[in-house]
């Protein structure tokens, strides 16, 4: 009987990968793994981190994460072939048995060790060529995720950019959707930055954009994803967060921003101002989370800079036609917006 191979999924019903993880991975461009299939004549290729790997590849997670591991172990492609048998680890029939794994590893400078994996549902063996190639196809991928790391991030402060970053919020509203995981977003903007740059310069302007990024890095650590905006402007989305999980350490780094030292300019006074949106089940779209962040930093700005503001998403009440703000369970607040 002819199978038709493309049909069956290794990737069963696995839970939804985190926001980090899926944007890891679709970095890499579809036609390369394309080209992998074709060329090693298999179903399924992709490309893993040990972090991604379990949740990813559903219920052959376990087998194919040991040939991962293997490889990683080992520096060097292998491949095993159909010594694994039809059945998952534990002894039950798998839901779509893996018989034949190949990986190749490789490392990246930002996301550490990988590797790019294929694997077939028949018996079959895997030749040296075949360990060459997969080693090839894992320096393309390599020198992709570097090229797309590049283009993802902003030069002069190495935070993400504005696009990137996008699609990580977009990800975030998914995840909060299908499991209500929550999220916080916030619009940072440096207050009176075009003064720095008049009085001290345009150098100083950069230089102090460099160490603001740098002091939100160190408060918010390496869960939150930063973005610079443009300009004077930054974002920052704090995953799994609460509002109130939140509040303090956007506190912390406002602090942090208003007591920065900046080398050989004593004078120079740096503070910034938050606008603050957490996700809630009113925020349908990207853009309504960024505005109800952006509409918060606005009342912070009116209100003298230098500190934070939160802002609800309003929905019209479906018996009176008033607006009220609600947080994430439904919570009604009386205000769009609360000074901490
Ligand atoms: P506010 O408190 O209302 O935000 O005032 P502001 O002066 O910070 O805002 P405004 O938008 O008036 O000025 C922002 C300045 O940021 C103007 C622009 O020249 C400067 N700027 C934008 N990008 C850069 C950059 O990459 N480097 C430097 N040094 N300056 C920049
Ligand atoms: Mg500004
Ligand atoms: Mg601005």
């Amino acid at each position: 009987m002819l199978i038709d191979r493309t049909m069956v999924t290794p990737f069963g019903t696995s839970p939804t990968p985190n926001a980090r993880d899926r944007a890891t991975d679709q970095r890499v461009s579809a036609p390369i793994i394309d080209a992998i299939r074709l060329v090693l004549d298999v179903p399924y290729a992709a490309v893993v981190f040990p972090t991604s790997t379990p949740t990813q590849l559903g219920p052959n997670a376990q087998r194919i994460a040991a040939v991962v591991d293997s490889a990683i172990g080992e520096g060097r492609p292998v491949a095993v072939c159909d010594t694994l048998g039809p059945h998952s680890v534990d002894g039950t029939p798998a839901e779509t048995p893996v018989r034949a794994v190949i990986a190749a590893p490789f490392v990246s400078p930002q996301h550490g060790c990988g590797a790019v994996v294929a694997f077939d549902i028949v018996p079959r063996d895997f030749a040296e060529r075949d360990l060459a190639i997969l080693a090839q196809f894992a320096r393309c991928i390599l020198s992709e995720l570097h090229l797309s790391e590049r283009a993802d991030t902003d030069d002069l402060t190495g935070l993400t950019r504005r696009q990137p970053f996008t699609a990580a919020l977009g990800l975030l509203l998914h995840e909060f959707a299908e499991h209500e995981t929550p999220a916080v977003l916030s619009i940072v903007d440096l207050d009176h930055f075009k003064r720095i740059n008049d009085g001290f310069g345009h150098a100083a302007g950069d230089l102090v954009l460099r160490l603001a990024a740098q002091a939100m890095r160190r408060v918010l650590g390496p869960d939150a994803i930063l973005c610079r905006l443009g300009g004077e402007e930054f974002a920052i989305a704090l995953p799994q967060y609460t509002l109130n999980m939140a509040l303090p350490v956007l506190e912390r780094t406002r602090r942090a921003i208003g007591t920065l030292a900046v080398p050989e300019h004593e004078g120079i006074a740096v503070s910034a101002s938050f606008g603050v949106a957490p996700l809630n089940a009113a925020l349908g779209t990207v853009s309504a989370w960024f505005k109800t962040a952006d509409a918060a930093l606005y009342t912070a700005k009116q209100s003298g800079r230098n500190q934070i503001r939160v802002g609800w998403q309003t929905r019209p009440d479906a018996e009176t036609g008033a607006t009220h703000a609600a947080d994430q369970n439904g919570q009604r607040w009386s205000g769009l917006s609360i000074a901490i």
